[in-house]
Order: C-alpha cells, then sequence, then structure tokens
C-alpha cells in the first residue's frame, strides 16, 4: 500500500450537521483488496445517527436559504472541486487501497474527470433557467400570466455502490447540490474511507452550511434501507444492482417518495462484418478487463459476424491472456482485483455454471495471484445468448462471445437483454455503424471507440437498467420540481 498522506487509518468519522463524529454502532474494518490486510477501520453509523443525519438536511433545506442562494451553492461546488484537486493524490491513494481500483483509472473516471465535474455542475446553477415565462393568455376565460418554476426537490437521500465510489458519489453531489437540495449520502460498506475522505474535506475545508451534506458510513445495508423508506426524505437517487433498487424502489414506495436508479448492466459490444477484427476484439478485450469488469457500463457480450467468429474467439483470447492483473498501484495495470471475496465467489460461479450450461473457457478463469480477490480475464465461447451467463450480470473480467448473422440478428441479439445500459459497435462505414447503434436500447452506445462519458453528457439505463439519467442537464433536472404560477394579467 502507497502512503495515505494526510489520511490515518482510524480517522474516517460520519458528517452530520456539519461535524465530524464518531458512529453510535461502533467501528468496522476496510480490506484492501489487492492485499486482503485489514486497512483500518470506518465509523459505523446506527439508526440514531442516520435520524439526525436527515434531521440536519431536513432543517438545512427548509430553515436555511440554501436552497434559494445560487451564487452560494455555486461557490461551495467550486471550492469543494479546489479543495478535491488540492488533495487528489492523497485520495487517489485511498482509492486504490481501498477500492482496488488501478491507479491509472484515478486519473480519468474514478477521481480526476469527476471531481473536475464540480465546476461544471457550479456554472449550470448560475446558468439555469429556474423561471420560464409562459405569457398571457386566457385558460377557462380568465386572463393570467403564467410562470414555470423550477425548484429542488427537497432532502435527497444518495446510495452508492463500491465500484466506482468517488465517481458515482460526485454525479449525485454535484447536480443535487447545484439545484439546492441537501443530501444524506450512504455509501457502500465496501468503501467508506472514499466517502469519510470526502466528508472530513467538506467538514474541514469548505463553506457548506451545517447539514447540507451529510455522509454516513454503515456496515449495515439496513441504514440504506431505513434511508429510502424515511418519510423526511424527497427524493431518493440510488446507484446499485438492479436487485437492490427493486427493493429501494418499494421502500420509497411507502411514502411515493421519488426515486431515481441506476443500476446493472449487461451490454453488447457489436462487430460487424466490415469492422477491422483485431482492433475490435482487442478494444473489447481491454473494456472488459478495465477496473477487473466492475463496471456496470462496460461491454460484456462481444457479438461477431459467424463467419468470423473462429478468428474472433483467437484474436480475443490472445488479448485477454496478454492482458497485465495485478498489483493497482502499478500505473501500468488496468485489471486489479475484485472488491471482496464475495464477489470472487460470484463470478467463479458464473465461471462454473458457464460449463455446466455447456459453454468452454477459452482462457483465463484461475486465480492469478496467491493474495488478493485477483480473478484472471477470462472468455467464454458455445453459449448462446439464452444462457445465463450471457444474460446476467457478472461484474468480473469476464466476457461472453456469441455469433450473429448479420446487422439485423445484431441488433436484435444486444436488445435481447433485460438490461439497457451501454453499448459499442465497430463497423468501417460510419452511416452503418451508426444506423446499428441508433436501434439498439440503451442509455449510452459508443461508436468505433468515441467516449461518452463526460459531465455533460447524460448516462442512464432503459428497462432494468434503471430509472432516470445521471449527469449532463437532464441529470441535474432529475433533482428539480417543476410549479406553475398563475397571476392575473
Ligand atoms: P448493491 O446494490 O449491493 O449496493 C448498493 C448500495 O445500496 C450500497 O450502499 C448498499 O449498502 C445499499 N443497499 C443494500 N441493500 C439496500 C436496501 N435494501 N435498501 C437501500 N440500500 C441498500 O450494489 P453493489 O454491489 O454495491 O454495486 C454493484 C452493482 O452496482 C452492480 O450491479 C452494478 O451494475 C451497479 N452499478 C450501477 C451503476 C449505474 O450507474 N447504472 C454504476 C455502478 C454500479
Amino acid at each position: 500500500m502507497s502512503s495515505l498522506g494526510w489520511w490515518s487509518p482510524d480517522a474516517a468519522h460520519l458528517l452530520v450537521d456539519g461535524g465530524l463524529r464518531p458512529g453510535r454502532a461502533g467501528r468496522f474494518p476496510t480490506v484492501d483488496p489487492a492485499t486482503e490486510e485489514v486497512l483500518g477501520t470506518a465509523a459505523n453509523a446506527g439508526a440514531a445517527d442516520l435520524d439526525d443525519a436527515i434531521g440536519a438536511a431536513r432543517r438545512a433545506f427548509d430553515d436555511t436559504d440554501w436552497s434559494r442562494d445560487t451564487a452560494l451553492r455555486a461557490h461551495c461546488l467550486r471550492r469543494l472541486g479546489e479543495v478535491l484537486t488540492a488533495h487528489g493524490d492523497d485520495l487517489r491513494a485511498l482509492t486504490v487501497a481501498e477500492a482496488g481500483v488501478p491507479v491509472a483509472l484515478t486519473h480519468g473516471p474514478q477521481l480526476d474527470v469527476p471531481v473536475a465535474g464540480l465546476a461544471w455542475f457550479a456554472e449550470l446553477a448560475g446558468a439555469y433557467e429556474w423561471r420560464q415565462d409562459l405569457g398571457i393568455a386566457t385558460p377557462m376565460g380568465v386572463r393570467s400570466r403564467r410562470t414555470v418554476v423550477r425548484e429542488p426537490a427537497g432532502v435527497v437521500a444518495a446510495i452508492t455502490p463500491w465500484n466506482f465510489p468517488h465517481q458515482i458519489a460526485l454525479a449525485k453531489l454535484g447536480p443535487a447540490l447545484a439545484a439546492g437540495n441537501t443530501v444524506v449520502l450512504k455509501p457502500a460498506p465496501d468503501t467508506p474511507w472514499c466517502a469519510a475522505a470526502v466528508g472530513r474535506l467538506i467538514a474541514e475545508e469548505t463553506d457548506f452550511p451545517p447539514g447540507v451534506v451529510n455522509i454516513v458510513t454503515s456496515a449495515d445495508h439496513g441504514i440504506g434501507a431505513l434511508l429510502a423508506e424515511d418519510p423526511r426524505v424527497d427524493l431518493v437517487s440510488f446507484t446499485g444492482s438492479t436487485a437492490t433498487g427493486r427493493s429501494v424502489m418499494a421502500a420509497a414506495a411507502t411514502h411515493l417518495t421519488k426515486v431515481f436508479l441506476e443500476l446493472g448492466g449487461k451490454s453488447a459490444f457489436v462487430v460487424l462484418d466490415d469492422a477491422d477484427l483485431a482492433s475490435a476484439c482487442a478494444m473489447a478485450a481491454f473494456m472488459v478487463c478495465t477496473h477487473a469488469g466492475q463496471g456496470c457500463a462496460l461491454t460484456t457480450r462481444l457479438l461477431v459476424p459467424r463467419a468470423r467468429h473462429d478468428d474472433a474467439v483467437a484474436a480475443t483470447a490472445a488479448v485477454l491472456s496478454g492482458i497485465r492483473c495485478g498489483d493497482p498501484t502499478d500505473r501500468r495495470t488496468i485489471c486489479g482485483p475484485l472488491i471482496s471475496a464475495r464477489q470472487r465467489d460470484r463470478v467463479e460461479g458464473y465461471l462454473a455454471l458457464a460449463t455446466a450450461e455447456g459453454g468452454r473457457i477459452v482462457c483465463g478463469g484461475g486465480r492469478p495471484h496467491h493474495k488478493g480477490f485477483y480473478v484472471e480475464p477470462t472468455l467464454i465461447a458455445g453459449l448462446d445468448n439464452d444462457s445465463r451467463v450471457a444474460r446476467e450480470e457478472i461484474f468480473g473480467p469476464v466476457l461472453v462471445i456469441i455469433p450473429h448473422d448479420g446487422d439485423d440478428d445484431a441488433v436484435r441479439i444486444a436488445n435481447d437483454s433485460p438490461y439497457g445500459l451501454s453499448g459499442a459497435v465497430h463497423g468501417t462505414d460510419l452511416d452503418r455503424a451508426r444506423a446499428v447503434a441508433g436501434r439498439i436500447r440503451t442509455g449510452t452506445l459508443s461508436v468505433n471507440g468515441a467516449v461518452w462519458y463526460a459531465a455533460d453528457a447524460p448516462f442512464g439505463g432503459y428497462k432494468q437498467s434503471g430509472i432516470g439519467r445521471e449527469l449532463g442537464v437532464a441529470g441535474f433536472e432529475e433533482y428539480l420540481e417543476t410549479k406553475v404560477i398563475a397571476e392575473p394579467a
């Protein structure tokens, strides 16, 4: 483990009502998934801490000017971006140690890009058209001037997973706070330090008023459930598995609380018959190994022309076998460890299932090291899109290769999924590749390696991949209510 800089192993606290405090349920360990060693402990929030955090967020929303003071919000977000940037190397070390994120990725989507995105939301808060004049009309014979007013939703419950701890937390904090809400953030039990470090910097180095941001780390998933069903919460913004998303939606239904869900995926990487097969297969191989396949939007089904299937299998296996799977502190690593023994068991369970379903493990499948929760980059062939490994989210460096019989068939297979999060299309004829991308029912698509991820691009899923959009203006508007005021004219 590299130096954790200003962070000490037992310094992680809750952030409640502007203050750092211990958790009433004691402390719980956080583990380095690359070494299996306990890094230290984090504050374990009890139900009473959560109650305090929601109460503080409620008061900060109801009793202060936060929701109306756009300039203060923009200032606080910009300052947060500066502080996180100044502590970039400290946060980088924490993220690598706790989440097993390869350090190279922290220079992109795992840290630096989402931190930079805070300034975009600060800018948007200032530029947004909060009031829109509909003009004078005479509805039902009454001459009236109507104004559409956009207002913050209120108290936001933000519940996040472990795989992109900073990206997902900031993709909720940025737009929710810019829109004028107050937030209770509940991160995943596997990555409490990443969130607690942000909490400490908010408390010590920013100007957020007390109660505007609250961060409750907990070993207990039940704290998330309590948060989702609390009647003082106005909006639940959840990122995680589809199964948990269903529970969150059911809990929120108790009080008909608005929900916003970013869930799982099983995205297709479509290789058209005019594509450069070798480079497309190489890209698909690198994609599925990024952060050991622990990304909801990674492409995990590789659809290749049937006539070139065997060549594609050989090309993909050759690249996967050469991908370095190891130490996340090494700048050359893209495939680090899985987050936990439980997650590795789950991935290995799917590999056994693939064989049981009649599939073939072409390469990988083993554990490359004695220590750390690693699984080798793996290619599964010989199964069709009906197999469970082609339908269910594995969340490991595992690619399933499936033949297709032309563009229509590729679109059919890509869309034959309970999920609809992302995807990729590769072909030499750009118009044709674009047309295929247009027919795939997912929230994001990459054509020939182009990148969609940025603060201004909405991200989210069709079907069981979610409800709503994160980031972009659409993501900001998820955190708003709409009101119409009519006055005599
Ligand atoms: P998870 O669903 O197990 O947990 C996510 C969060 O929900 C955690 O904070 C957890 O403590 C909390 N939680 C668990 N049970 C709860 C309940 N009943 N009520 C309220 N909160 C509860 O997910 P995970 O294992 O942490 O993360 C991996 C999953 O996240 C994958 O399925 C992945 O696809 C998904 N994910 C989706 C996106 C996206 O934007 N679509 C992004 C990243 C990860």
